[in-house]
């Protein structure tokens, strides 16, 4: 095959790819690439492959691809390519929940991006996802705000849509479901908006590719405040969509979702092999911290069943993998409802064992109001995140208000950053450990 034609079937690839057609897309790039001689040309397409197999939970091989387009980058030698490719590894990091890798190279991909660049909004997109999964929520949202402004300047509108879709993430992990609603809601008008308008097929193409994802997000808040019947509709249009283009991230969340919701409404027998699937999905795609939740929702199962040590077997595991990926919201979660289940059977050793590592974690993840002091996120109620990423309880704002005026009328920092720099007084405010 000429070059020529080989570049043709690349650009048929992606054509088929804006059309929802990823996997005939991926053959067609594959082709491509066994043929493609010039490295320019097979940099492209394994960056087109791995952001493909990427969305469709084939992140092992995506990885492939994006260790090739490292290599052709050094090759080639050009900065801007090389934090092209390092986004794409920290892209296949986050997805198969290497969290502390994917910061490296977000961060390596950082000093061969100047900032305000092209790819700069995404960096810091994945860089909040990566903190997020290691449940640096300060640092995560301190990243989310920066791709948003990124996305506002350059009026990029895909961008905009996911960084919305991350925000609620945070929202949903601190209780505050509403907030975590009105971020998706936001992110539903914006690729609504996106819909009506004339752009690039590669534009339309993706924010129809994230929708049927924002529906699995949204419906997690909307099943925590007991909204089923909604949360249910959401997936179950997102789960037609996943079977047809073979999105196996968006069906194992769409099974979760159904679960639990099955759950709720305490019919067990149909709970149970919903989540059964979804976690056969999870291990398929290495989606641990999925895996992880789905074992939660297992140990739910059998503790409301009355299985008490089944429970308890079921939450160990899914703390190991939550310890494992370093996801320390998810591993406090499993030690509050092991520390439920020690206290049931009566173990007072255990049970104030994981009750001392459930305070330890709350202290590590900094998850105190800085004016109240309470724990973040114990009980459902609104949060307003502060300039610096830290949260505090919307009823506190006005005490905050008060509070932060020094004698000049200027506002102080936040009371939690001010706390810290008193424990480091050599320590000053560094800009850099936000990234
Ligand atoms: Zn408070
Ligand atoms: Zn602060």
């Amino acid at each position: 095959m000429g070059q020529r034609l080989a570049r043709r079937e690349r650009e048929r690839g992606g054509r088929l790819y804006h059309q929802q057609r990823a996997e005939e897309a991926v053959e067609k790039w594959n082709h491509s690439l066994t043929k493609l001689r010039d490295p320019r040309d097979r940099f492209q397409v394994s960056g087109d492959l791995c952001r493909a197999l990427c969305e469709l939970g084939k992140s092992r091989e995506a990885l492939e691809h994006a260790g090739h387009q490292c290599g052709l980058a050094t090759e080639i030698g050009e900065p801007a390519m090389l934090a092209e490719a390092h986004l794409n590894m920290a892209l296949c990091n986050v997805r198969s929940c290497e969290f502390s890798k994917a910061v490296s190279y977000c961060r390596s991909a950082m000093q061969h991006q100047p900032e305000g660049g092209a790819i700069t909004g995404y960096l810091h997109l994945c860089l909040g996802d990566a903190f997020m999964g290691l449940s640096e929520l300060q640092k995560a949202w301190s990243n989310y705000m920066r791709a948003h402004a990124m996305a506002h300047n350059l009026a990029d509108r895909v961008l905009e849509v996911q960084v919305h879709a991350s925000m609620s993430h945070i929202y949903s992990a601190l209780n505050d479901h509403d907030s975590a609603i009105a971020c998706c809601h936001a992110a539903q008008q914006l690729s609504e908006d996106v819909g009506k308008q004339r752009v690039p097929p590669e534009v339309a193409g993706a924010v129809t590719r994230f929708r049927r994802r924002l529906a699995t997000i949204i419906a997690r808040p909307y099943r925590k405040i007991g909204r089923y019947n909604e949360a249910m509709d959401y997936c179950e249009d997102a789960m037609k969509v996943a079977l047809l283009h073979g999105d196996r991230p968006v069906q194992a969340e769409c099974l979760f979702s159904f679960a639990d919701i099955h759950r709720k409404r305490c019919d067990m027998e149909r709970a149970q092999p919903r989540y059964e699937s979804a976690y056969s999905i999870m291990t398929e795609i290495a989606d641990r911290l999925g895996q992880s939740r789905v074992l939660g929702g297992l140990a739910k199962v059998a503790a409301t069943t009355g299985q008490h040590d089944k429970a308890i077997e079921l939450n160990e595991k899914a703390l190991a993998i939550a310890q494992k990926i370093g996801n320390k919201m998810e591993m406090l979660r499993c030690h509050a409802r092991l520390q439920v289940l020690y206290d049931v059977k009566g173990d007072a050793t255990l049970t104030h064992r994981h009750e001392s590592v459930l305070r330890q974690l709350c202290d590590e993840m900094d998850l105190f109001c800085g004016v109240c002091d309470d724990v973040m996120g114990s009980t459902p109620e609104k949060v307003e995140p502060l300039q610096c990423g830290h949260f505090i309880h919307g009823r506190c704002v006005q005490h905050l208000a008060r509070s932060t005026l020094g004698r000049s009328g200027r506002p102080r920092p936040c009371p939690a950053c001010r706390r810290h720099a008193s424990q480091n007084p050599l320590q000053a405010p560094d800009v850099m450990a936000l990234t």
